[in-house]
């Protein structure tokens, strides 16, 4: 895989980052599918991956060696991570259409928060699965504000999502 991205990398006319760009496994990673570090231009990529369709784990590097493409042509110009110059290399890379999340796909499923609580002090927002039944107050308005006792100023308003 290193020497596809080295090749990837020759072929876009980036020859510092095919000379050390480098792909290695990690198996500590949890749900994460892989990761781009910069400025050591090091893929890592989760063995789970082993287990998903073949698709899966190249749709993985290049995401990731789309990052690394997308850093060496910035420069040291600061860029969003998955911001515009991202998709441009995603699409020379073949993935036009690529998501910017790093979850491996049976992780990605999210749950649904249904319900949404805003704070009248501090606007904080929070959203829950369910409906919460029982009063609850903003914890950092009530610590700041009332030595961390309930106070029914901050108590959290239920929002439309
Ligand atoms: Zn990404
Ligand atoms: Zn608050």
């Amino acid at each position: 895989m290193t020497e596809w991205c080295r090749e990837k990398a020759e072929f876009l006319g980036l020859p510092e980052l095919a000379r050390k760009v480098n792909v290695t496994w990690n198996a500590r990673m949890q749900t994460t599918a892989g990761r781009a570090w910069w400025p050591d231009r090091l893929i890592e990529l989760n063995p789970k991956l082993k287990d998903q369709p073949p698709e899966e784990m190249w749709r993985t590097l290049r995401h990731e060696l789309a990052h690394l493409v997308a850093y060496e042509r910035a420069g040291r110009r600061r860029i969003e991570v998955h911001g515009a110059e991202w998709r441009a290399a995603c699409a020379e890379l073949g993935i036009p259409n690529e998501q910017p999340f790093h979850t491996l796909p049976f992780k990605r499923k999210r749950m649904k928060r249904n319900f949404g609580y805003v704070c009248p002090q501090c606007l904080t927002t929070i959203r829950r699965v369910k409906r919460i039944t029982r009063v609850v107050a903003c914890y950092a308005c009530c610590r700041k504000y009332s030595g961390g006792l309930y106070d029914r100023r901050f108590q959290l308003l239920e929002e439309k999502l």
